[in-house]
């Protein structure tokens, strides 16, 4: 009862700050739309093509483009550091189909995505489809979603991290320099075992181990100040056990940590029991999701028995604006769990999880990953600079995701060459599926045909 009392405390000055933001904006002002497309025909619209683009950065940012035959396109992101294939992969899902059908078409494409980056084509085409729509329709991602809860999204700011405490202090000092009030750090074993016996013959942090991490943290405390909200991801940490998580989680309590992330790597989100069994057992408020995808395929038994303080989807890979959306309402609705976004992408897609964000009861903070040493990561995107101000990122009220590709930026740093070139690699992808075309199948008569197409 105890512990509960005091995560639930520590929760909750996370949402007095959250709410501050949400003043002077938001519910009741009005909003202005663009003017809407009168010459679009919605019921005629139909998917052309599917192209991408790679964008070479800290993590390589694969965006991709759906065509329609009116002109009108969408834009869409898969996880950082995943591949556009798994969206291109698509395509002959997607090509003849109404972008409108959103749910149709992602449940048509839902088999083919998983944990990981396994997510990150379904995620894309989710955020093509909504920007394509919103588009057509004259209103902004958000409004597709549900209503306006924010005007601007608050986002919590990752450092470089050090295994020296006066060092990793410095460098958080300069993140909050550039004005962001939401902190995370890194305590790895690389970081906690500079010094000799604080890792166990395994690699385990021993707790003298565990103790310097929690230096590296009180200087980071010292340097931001005590009162900043402050996470620490220990998925290099390797307490992969439960009683080395539980130790960890312990030994940081004095600390008044926002959240501990993923204890089990980001990989270990199925591990509801383990997590379930930590929680009971300490007072750090639990957190891990970025490499879960769907409610029912990742994150529902985490919620449903209430194993996690917080949940972490990262918009690219749980599913994108609609998915994600219906996983927080889920989780704050049923258990009265909150979400924070995980993003490491480029600004198109912390732009479109801003929408997401922008409409759930229960947020609080997203992820930045670049804006502090990439010079030109801002203007990735057009639209009012910089898009990311003081640590939040204004929701575009412009149709669609509100924003479009700086293209000659873009152009500079692309990891291959080619703007939306055609292709014609993922024609003949899925063929296996369907009763009809060259390859082996039963015909409308029951007769298996086609038994063999190629002379080899
Ligand atoms: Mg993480």
């Amino acid at each position: 009862m105890l512990c509960q009392t005091a995560i639930a405390s520590g929760l909750g000055a996370i949402f007095k700050s959250t709410a501050s933001a949400q003043q002077g904006g938001g519910r009741g002002a009005p909003v202005r739309y663009g003017p809407i497309n009168k010459f679009s025909a919605p019921s005629d619209l139909r998917i052309t093509d599917i192209r991408a683009l790679r964008v070479a950065a800290n993590f390589d940012y694969p965006i991709i483009k759906v065509f329609t035959n009116q002109d009108v396109y969408g834009l869409g992101e898969v996880r950082d550091a995943g591949n556009e294939n798994s969206a291109l992969a698509m395509r002959p899902l997607l090509v003849g189909r109404n972008p409108l059908d959103i749910s149709g078409i992602l449940q048509n494409v839902r088999p083919y995505a998983g944990p990981g980056r396994q997510g990150g084509g379904f995620s894309a085409i989710d955020i093509a489809l909504h920007d394509i729509t919103g588009k057509v329709f004259g209103v902004p991602v958000w409004r597709l979603l549900g209503d306006k809860k924010r005007d601007r999204v608050r986002m919590y700011c990752d450092t470089t991290g050090t295994g020296d405490p006066k060092k990793y202090g410095e460098r958080m000092l300069a993140r909050k320099k550039l004005g962001f009030t939401f902190f995370k750090m890194d305590v790895t074993t690389n970081f906690v075992g500079v010094k000799p016996g604080n890792l166990d013959s395994g690699g385990v942090p021993t707790d003298k181990g565990l103790e310097y991490g929690g230096e590296l943290i009180a200087a980071v405390r010292d340097a931001i100040g005590w009162e900043m909200p402050l996470s620490v991801d220990a998925s290099s940490l390797r307490c992969g056990t439960v009683p080395d998580g539980i130790r960890a989680a312990r030994t940081f309590e004095k600390y008044r940590l926002s959240w501990l992330e993923d204890l089990f790597g980001t990989g270990g989100f199925w591990r509801w029991k383990d997590f379930k069994e930590i929680k009971g057992r300490c007072s750090t408020p639990l957190l891990t999701g970025e490499d879960g995808f769907g409610l029912e395929e990742g994150f529902q038994p985490l919620i449903d028995n209430r194993a996690l303080d917080i949940i972490q989807p990262d918009h690219g890979t749980s599913g994108g604006c609609r998915e994600t959306k219906r996983i927080a309402d889920y989780a704050w609705s049923r258990e009265r769990i909150p979400t924070v976004i995980h993003m490491a992408g480029s600004p198109l897609a912390t732009i479109a999880a801003a929408h997401t964000a922008a409409t759930l009861d229960a947020f609080i903070a997203m992820e930045c990953h670049a804006v502090d040493f990439i010079s030109w990561w801002q203007q990735l995107i057009t639209g009012p600079q910089p898009f990311l101000n003081q640590g939040y990122v204004a929701v575009p009220d412009a149709p669609g995701l509100g924003v479009e590709l700086n293209e000659p930026v873009v152009k500079e740093h692309l990891r291959r060459p080619g703007y939306f070139d055609p292709s014609t690699k993922w024609d003949d992808s899925f063929v296996g599926r369907g009763a009809g075309g060259p390859w082996p199948h039963f015909n409308v008569d029951g007769v298996w045909v086609n038994e063999r197409t190629t002379d080899y």
